[in-house]
């Protein structure tokens, strides 16, 4: 489905659950009787503080407005249910048409702050318009970068107090889902407070793949037959010309791949092999389960109304969710990390010696599961003057310019604003 339709196909099924099709879009009696259960009177969760009256309900209504980021399978569950819950001004950004190079760019830059930093244009616009955020993304990098910008946002608003004490008031909760499969996440993220995303990258491990031995000589599943036949068998035989590399999207390709993993799996009495999964596993692609998607966006709803109403005590503050076996969901605190990259401000520790090369650098930066960038550019001050470190140096060692204890700005896609690292030399 399109956005338009998947969006169209959300707000009719509110519509057939809400309206009971009686064609009106305006409040009728009663229409939130449902919610007023849960903030017109007191009940044995309620928040120690929250007081039951009619204003919660109210706030929700007309004022509370929130940014969806994402309408997939998971955003379009979560809109359905926020719409429900009785939010009324809910903006959706959808990841499909934005490029995550150009996130500032296309999706919050505006003529009139041409010359300011985009960055800062992005964090004054998420500042001024939003209360709450909600991230039903597929992808980590997007989310990382909204992360960011939420901690970016912050930084902004202390450096207008200059108190050093934290202002509740300008902080936005994030309030992340994720699934994969039959796993997934829901988690609540207080910016400068709790955990943030990459306070626990490590929880998002690089792309697993299978054993190279397995694949080349004892495969058991499926997919080890279509790995092997994408991996080796591709290469060896180049069947669409030797410069032509295995397009996903190119259907001769994948029905190449998928009639020799059909041979391999029969030479081990393999079954499964199908064309989808074929294009699946050359895609990488983890195929959306619904029940997991509806499980997840009604956790990630049920903050939101937690959080804008003030009514409960939110998520603290990361459930994992599980049913690939029967149903496991698990609730844990997840720790600030000291050092974190995005929400500590203290340059992390990069330790190399003094022979080591830019490139090592540049491996670390994108192989290491705390650090997991991209495609990062390092930039360094040297005799006073902002200096890119440009690929023609990747192979010189250090101590042909870089000093101990230099700093290193980094900027990468996964972040709005630029990270900073220290370099130390080892011995
Ligand atoms: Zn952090």
């Amino acid at each position: 489905l399109t956005l338009g339709g998947r969006l169209t196909l959300a707000r009719r099924r509110a519509k057939m659950l809400v309206d009971g099709d009686t064609g009106s879009t305006s409040d009728w009696d009663d229409r939130w009787n449902h919610i007023k259960k849960f903030l017109e009177r007191s009940g044995p969760f309620m928040h120690p503080d929250f007081e039951p009256s009619t204003e919660s309900l109210q706030f929700m209504l007309e004022t509370c407005k929130i940014l969806v980021i994402g309408a997939g399978g998971l955003g379009c569950e979560l809109l359905k249910n926020l719409a429900l819950s009785g939010f009324r001004n809910i903006h959706v950004v959808d990841m499909d048409t934005i490029d995550v190079s150009n996130l500032n760019r296309q999706f919050l830059f505006r003529a009139k702050d041409v010359g300011r930093p985009k960055a800062d244009v992005a964090a004054d616009f998420i500042n001024s318009q939003f209360h709450i955020i909600v991230c039903g993304l597929d992808s980590i990098v997007a989310r990382r970068w909204m992360n960011g910008m939420l901690e970016h946002i912050l930084n902004l608003s202390l450096l207008v107090y200059e108190d050093g004490v934290l202002d509740p008031s300008s902080i936005i909760p994030l309030i992340d889902g994720g699934t994969e499969g039959f796993k997934g996440n829901a988690r609540v993220i207080f910016p400068g407070m709790t955990a943030c995303i990459d306070c626990t990258l490590e929880l998002y491990p690089p792309q697993i793949n299978f054993p190279m031995c397995t694949i080349a000589s004892m495969p058991r599943l499926p997919e080890h037959c279509i790995e092997y036949v994408r991996i080796l068998l591709w290469p060896k035989e180049m069947p669409f010309g030797d410069d032509v590399s295995l397009d996903g999207d190119d259907p001769e390709h994948i029905q190449w791949v998928y009639q020799k993993s059909l041979e391999r799996a029969a030479e081990f009495s393999i079954t499964g092999v199908t064309y989808r999964l074929t294009q699946g596993v050359v895609k990488r692609i983890i195929p959306a389960v619904a029940s997991t998607n509806a499980a997840i966006a009604a956790a990630c709803a049920t903050e939101v109304f937690k959080i804008a109403s003030s009514a409960y005590l939110p998520l603290n503050n990361y459930m994992v969710f599980n049913d690939v076996d029967g149903l496991y969901t698990y609730t844990f605190e997840a720790e600030r990390k000291e050092n974190c990259s995005a929400c500590s401000q203290v340059p992390s520790d990069l330790h190399f010696s003094p022979s080591s090369k830019l490139q090592e650098v540049l491996d670390y930066l994108t192989e290491s599961t705390s650090v997991q960038m991209k495609s990062p550019a390092i930039t360094t001050t040297m005799d006073g003057k902002n200096k890119t470190l440009y690929l023609q140096v990747i192979n010189l060692p250090f101590k042909l310019g870089l000093a101990d204890g230099q700093e290193l700005a980094v900027a990468d896609v996964t972040t709005p604003q630029t990270v900073l690292f220290k370099l130390c030399f080892t011995s």
